[in-house]
């Protein structure tokens, strides 16, 4: 079938145009207007030469300006690039040359950064457009110049390139994924069974060159909706938006809640217009979710998932009180299973690595076909599934359990041991706010757990003292060898603990 999404959004111009599209600093923007800028842009990127299938890259928080060249790219026929603003030059040049952008389109924040990139990609100056008014190079205003707005969208196809994200570099070296319109579409269609389409209005607080962030942008936008961004998280600034806005979703990570709860006049804000709060790229814990539950209206649903796609599973928090220390069950057509580390499907309830398969998966990695094939695990029954690199078992009601990523792992004497096990152990302590455990060298073991602790402000406990404390509460295999206090932890954009960060330095020429 073939399906021209760029139409889709030009349909709303029509139907709705006085309706809010995006609320942004700058204020309220209507879907006319912004049908208007994306119109504009797109025209624009194919007066300067955009073919189909191009890509266009960009480095900026979010904004209208933002939304709207995404959009704008897409109508154009070509293929949107978001990248971090906190990857270093070095690599956002890597990423420029890998995908093969001649289009940069950067905002005032990041212009110290990107001078670095596109000097290191080696870019032309009027290649760089600024996408605010206070950006070197051209601006966006003067280089869309008098272009009209005619609306004139790309025919595309479900096979047609939609976008390419980063992967953050948790793990390494950051790879492409590549998602084409059918990906796109079919997870839109997914998300907008939690209520993500034209009734919502979806409060955007991380940044959009996360996939944590587009699952929920791009189905409130295309059926749409309205979206209230946030260029920087703030937990009372959130809370202030989302009454004032009659929020009705939230895509967020685990440490956003923890930080929203915490506010101390949380509790006076008016939530009631909430309806789902969504949770996704690392493990909301149970006590999070009661806490939430108890005081912020509306239900919680976990999703977990990789920007490849291929795997997801969600949980109904509401609906599964039992269950809050899993993942959920898979989404419909997909399905999961676990594997060994030689490849061997385990019986139900084993640990291993946690394979799925989807109805949406990538198309690949840009310019990595090895790579792609090794993301591969085929089934005895001859179907191909994604490896998750994550370790986990399946329990026998059918609900994904997640223990640790599989190079967090730590060998000990032998046994496996998951850091979340300990983890779990460690924050349960009164005076520890956060913590995450990481395997440090040991001459006796192998590999030996550590806790890194974060203390609560005014605790007087000791290092000695917590360790011996959670160890009263660990099995025998599971004993830290020692616990060292931090300021705070090393955490992406999208607040996920840096384990790689963290082991380096305990590590000879560590990985
Ligand atoms: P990299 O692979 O470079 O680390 P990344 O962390 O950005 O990049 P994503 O695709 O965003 O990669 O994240 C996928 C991973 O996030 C999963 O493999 C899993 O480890 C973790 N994750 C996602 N959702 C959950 C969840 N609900 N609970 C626990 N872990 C989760």
């Amino acid at each position: 079938a073939m399906e021209a999404i760029g139409f889709r959004i030009q349909a709303f111009a029509s139907g709705q145009g006085d309706k809010t599209a995006i609320i942004d600093e700058k204020g309220a923007l209507s879907w006319a207007g912004l049908l208007h800028e994306v119109n504009r842009i797109a025209n624009r990127l194919r007066q300067a030469g955009l073919k189909k299938g191009d890509c266009v890259a960009a480095l900026s928080e979010n904004s209208r300006e933002m939304v709207a060249l995404y959009l704008g790219t897409l109508v154009a026929g070509g293929c949107m690039v978001p990248l971090s603003g906190m990857a270093s030059g070095e690599s956002l040049a890597l990423m420029i040359r890998d995908c093969g952008s001649r289009f940069l389109f950067v905002s005032r924040k990041n212009l110290d950064i990107w001078a670095e990139a596109s000097l290191r990609a080696g870019l032309n100056h009027d290649e760089v457009i600024g996408l605010d008014n206070d950006a070197a190079g051209q601006h966006l205003k003067d280089w869309l110049g008098s272009i009209p707005a005619e609306p004139d969208p790309a025919p595309v196809t479900l096979n047609d390139p939609f976008n390419i994200i980063y992967s953050s570099g948790t793990t390494g070296t950051p790879k492409g994924i590549l998602h084409d319109y059918r990906f796109r579409q079919r997870q839109m269609v997914r998300m907008s069974r939690f209520g993500l389409n034209g009734e919502a209005v979806n409060l955007v607080s991380t940044p959009m060159y996360s996939n944590t962030t587009l699952v929920s942008v791009l189905p409130t936008i295309f059926y749409g909706g309205t979206l209230v961004l946030m260029a920087r998280f703030d937990a009372r600034r959130f809370l202030e938006l989302a009454e004032q806005h009659k929020v009705t979703h939230a895509m967020l990570v685990p440490v956003q809640f923890e930080r929203i709860l915490a506010v101390p006049d949380f509790d006076q804000f008016d939530l009631s217009s909430f309806k789902l709060k969504l949770c996704t790229s690392a493990p909301l814990r149970a006590h999070v979710i009661a806490e939430t539950m108890k005081r912020w209206p509306g239900n919680i649903r976990e999703v977990y998932g990789l920007t490849e796609g291929g795997i997801s599973t969600s949980l109904d928090c509401a609906a599964y009180p039992d269950k809050w220390d899993t993942v959920g069950l898979p989404t419909e057509g997909a399905e999961v299973r676990v594997v060994s580390e030689d490849g061997k499907e385990l019986p139900q309830g084993e640990i291993g690595e946690i394979v799925g398969r989807a109805i949406s998966m990538m198309r690949g990695y840009v310019n990595r076909p090895e790579q792609t094939r090794e993301m591969l695990w085929q089934s005895p029954d001859g179907l191909a599934f994604y490896r998750s690199g994550d370790m986990g078992r399946i329990d026998e009601d059918g609900f994904v359990h997640i223990l640790d990523r599989r190079k967090d792992m730590i060998i000990s004497g032998g046994f496996n041991i998951y850091a979340v096990d300990l983890e779990k152990v460690v924050l349960s302590h009164p005076a520890v706010s956060d913590a995450a455990v990481i395997g440090i060298p040991s001459s006796q073991w192998g590999e030996t757990p550590l806790a890194l602790v974060v203390k609560k402000s005014g605790c007087q406990e000791t290092e000695e003292e917590i360790r011996d404390w959670a160890n009263q509460h660990l099995g025998k295999t599971q004993r830290l060898s020692a616990v060292e206090f931090r300021q705070e932890l090393p955490r992406s954009t999208i607040g996920k603990v840096l384990k790689r960060e963290l082991r380096t330095p305990y590590w000879d020429n560590s990985a």
